[in-house]
């Protein structure tokens, strides 16, 4: 725990012990092909948890208690921000304080830190107006569907649980109808208190490091009523099973040769549902396929999440950039700065999105503040879309350090240490000094765990076509096209 601890008289936290705690449950995981019998056991899987369980200890900590805490007002104890809802801007933006929190701690690498995964119950919380009037299709088992909304959000506040979202099934023959595909998670046996599940989910980033999973399938026409299901379940009930990619850091490696990807990282796993009981109190769809029309609303504050997310990484890149102008000596060649000066661009555009969604939110029908969600979505289209250039650019102006890069025993052994020093120092730093700054580039732009999360950055809140689609769909153009008819005399 860190020194600077603050006193915390009544609250509902958990420490970062007692969250490592929370995950040795018995929970059913494979590595490689090999089954693990506690996720602490896999290095890179128990280092992603390591930093996670210092997110948990931050929050007892003056530098950060504002950023990662609230106190609760109906119980009068403090909380974590995860499961905030937000009622005004204030604490709208406190949410934000907690994205960028999470998203400096874990350099952007985590794409689903504690916060992200409670934004999917939080989202429906905030359109419980829309939610409140479906009932369940299978008259067997009738949940309410509102209430397990609310309770769910109390408990994974007052138990500061962790969880997974997965919305996306399996990748399978995408021409052929999603009602026959094996994977697609559905309704096997409706029962009074609940009903059975299989299928499985993908791609469950941190499914294996944390406390629950949160499970829906996202509409596409066709969607059979036992597949319209929405819920959440301990990641170690009866049935489930996690297959976990390949590992992509460097646990255990030092932190000098790489400053990232020794801390670990989160990891991606299958999630196979085989009979696995979900609780009527735990449903909150159950048979209603035009609940997922509402999806893309309950999505609302991990999109504005994903956007805080590249913001901070848009910041990470400036000073990585401007640090290597200073450290190589180039921030005078006009090319170099124009490169620097593009990065600045992506910077201040992502966060002059993020501040306009922020300024034309709005109190909702449930009472939530609501940031602009066409704001958010086309900030993190602009986001993706020129990620992969700003990437680019940053990689150039490195020039030769992101590859010549030797390592903390080069530089200490003494056969050639001594002549590295003598031969590698850049502007005003050591060969060390230089070198340490091109590894962390290295980690976030080039090494495998920056290639997983280039392709998580694309892809893992709906592609760029579906955000397309939204755009058209839901931004209303109308006032715009009043006013030009009147300029242009079209009517
Ligand atoms: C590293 C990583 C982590 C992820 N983590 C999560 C997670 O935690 N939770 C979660 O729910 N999901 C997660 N995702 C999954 C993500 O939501 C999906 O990858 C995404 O929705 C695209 O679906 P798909 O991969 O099944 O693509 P497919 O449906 O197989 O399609 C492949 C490609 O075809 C194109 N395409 C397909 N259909 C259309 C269409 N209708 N219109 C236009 N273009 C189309 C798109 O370019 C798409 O990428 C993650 C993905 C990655 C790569």
């Amino acid at each position: 725990m860190n020194t600077m601890t603050t006193i915390i008289p009544k609250h509902a936290l958990k420490t970062g012990e007692e969250f490592k705690a929370s995950l040795d449950d018995g929970r059913q995981l494979w590595v490689n092909g090999a089954k693990v019998a506690k996720v602490m056991d896999e290095p890179a899987l128990a280092a992603g948890v390591e930093l996670m369980a210092s997110m948990f200890d931050d929050q007892f900590t003056e530098e950060y208690a504002e950023a990662t805490t609230v106190l609760d007002k109906k119980s009068g104890l403090v909380t974590g921000r995860s499961w905030q809802v937000p009622e005004t801007k204030e604490e709208m933006i406190g949410r934000r304080m907690m994205m960028e929190y999470t998203s400096r701690k874990t350099v952007g690498t985590f794409g689903r830190p504690p916060d992200l995964g409670p934004t999917l119950a939080v989202g429906i919380l905030a359109h419980l107006h829309l939610f409140k009037d479906f009932k369940s299709a299978f008259p067997e088992c009738q949940p309410d569907f509102v209430e397990n909304v609310q309770r769910y959000v109390e408990f994974g506040r007052m138990n500061s649980i962790t969880c997974a979202e997965s919305l996306t099934g399996p990748q399978n023959d995408r021409s052929s109808p999603l009602a026959q595909a094996a994977s697609l998670l559905r309704v096997k046996r409706v029962e009074k208190d609940g009903v059975y599940i299989s299928g499985a989910k993908s791609v469950g980033s941190i499914a294996a490091q944390t406390n629950e999973i949160f499970f829906s399938n996202l509409a596409y026409p066709g969607t059979p009523a036992e597949a319209a299901i929405w819920g959440a379940v301990p990641i170690n009930s009866d049935g489930i099973k996690l297959v976990s990619r390949e590992m992509l850091s460097n646990p255990g490696a030092d932190p000098f040769d790489h400053p990232l990807g020794y801390k670990g990282e989160e990891a991606d796993q299958l999630v196979i549902f085989k009979d696995v009981f979900v609780p009527k109190d735990r449903i909150f769809n159950l048979g209603n396929e035009h609940v997922s029309a509402i999806s893309g609303k309950a999505t609302l504050f991990a999109h504005y999440h994903v956007l805080t997310r590249l913001k901070v990484k848009s910041e990470v890149f400036v000073a990585c950039a401007k640090m290597v102008t200073e450290v190589l000596g180039t921030g005078q060649i006009p090319g170099v700065r124009a490169m620097l000066a593009e990065i600045i661009e992506y910077n201040r555009t992502l966060e002059a999105f993020i501040l306009a969604a922020e300024a034309n939110a709005e109190i909702n029908e449930s009472g939530v503040m609501c940031p602009d969600v066409m704001m958010i979505t086309t900030g993190r289209l602009y986001a993706i879309r020129n990620y992969p250039h700003i990437i680019h650019v940053l990689q150039e102006m490195c020039g030769q350090g992101l590859v010549m890069r030797f390592g903390k025993a080069a530089f200490e052994n003494p056969d050639i240490g001594p002549d590295l020093a003598e031969l590698l120092p850049g502007k005003g730093v050591t060969g060390m000094q230089k070198e340490k700054l091109m590894n962390f580039i290295w980690d976030l732009t080039c090494s495998s765990l920056a290639g997983r999360v280039a392709l998580f950055e694309n892809v893992n809140a709906s592609p760029a076509p579906r955000m397309r689609e939204r755009l058209v769909a839901e931004f209303d153009t109308s006032a715009m096209v009043a006013d030009l008819k009147k300029i242009a005399e079209l009517d």
